[in-house]
């Protein structure tokens, strides 16, 4: 028994062409995974998403209703798209108090972009930049790095492979070009390491989306400007990068307009 009331899949079962054929079994062994008992997929949903739902219907949405219904018929329009890290402590949406519609997010391990690869591959990152580029026609992208990242961490420590595929590793392996090394810098301690090179990644992050044409068009241009900002997690301080200094200044220190 699977998950999907009967009609979602016809006429024919599958409205699109898996990529690969090996998909299709694991789709049909996640169909088919048994049920405990009488649980089912309503009774097993955590239950304080579905109180942090309730509560948001009660409270935030009327506030915002009349702006949801506005988004849904004219669809979005974000000037911002923010490319940030999964990390659960470092959500964009909240620490830049946005609002339905004001952020185009992206997020992954270590707020990584890969550089520009026409070659084929389902690159994730690259599609949802291509769609706020191009169709969306945003102004700015914020590549948002943060204090300490899990992700920069294991490529630090060079941690062993945690499955066969090694994700994790082969994610991170594009923070660095060939011939670049990593390494603690003399008298340099293992906190400031570290900062150093969750700043790096943000500088690459940078520097990769430099690669994507239509990215540098825009650009050079100056219909479309690149950020990069650092979260501590601590303190919930907030730096932005200076272009000119290349240094992170934190935003105490920028007068408010
Ligand atoms: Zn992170």
């Amino acid at each position: 028994m699977g998950w999907f009331p009967s009609g979602v899949w016809n006429p024919t079962p599958y409205h699109f062409k898996p990529p690969s054929e090996s998909l299709v079994p694991v789709i049909g062994l996640w169909l088919g995974m048994p049920s405990k008992g009488r649980e089912t997929m309503a009774s097993s949903f955590p239950q304080h998403l579905l109180d942090g739902y309730r509560a948001f219907t009660s409270q935030r949405l009327p506030t915002e209703q009349s702006r949801y219904r506005e988004l849904s018929e004219r669809g979005q329009s974000p000037a911002v798209m923010v490319i940030g890290c999964c990390d659960s402590r470092v959500s964009p949406e909240v620490i830049f108090d946005a609002g339905p519609g004001e952020l185009f997010v992206v997020r992954n391990v270590a707020n990584l972009v890969p550089v520009y690869q026409p070659d084929g591959g389902a690159h994730g990152v690259s599609a949802a930049l291509e769609y706020a580029v191009n169709v969306l026609r945003i102004k700015h992208i914020v590549v948002l790095g943060h204090a300490q990242c899990g992700g920069i961490r294991a490529f630090i420590d060079k941690i062993d492979p945690l499955s066969p595929g090694d994700f994790i590793g082969r994610w991170m392996a594009m923070f660095i070009k060939p011939g670049e090394v990593v390494e603690q810098r003399d008298r340099e301690t293992m906190q400031d390491f570290v900062v150093r090179i969750e700043k790096a990644a943000i500088f690459r992050s940078l520097e990769n989306l430099m690669t994507f044409p239509f990215v540098r068009s825009r650009v050079e241009s100056g219909d479309m400007q690149l950020h990069g900002a650092y979260f501590g997690v601590a303190e919930g301080s907030l730096f932005v990068l200076d272009k000119a200094t290349k240094e992170f200044q934190s935003v105490r220190e920028i007068p408010a307009a």
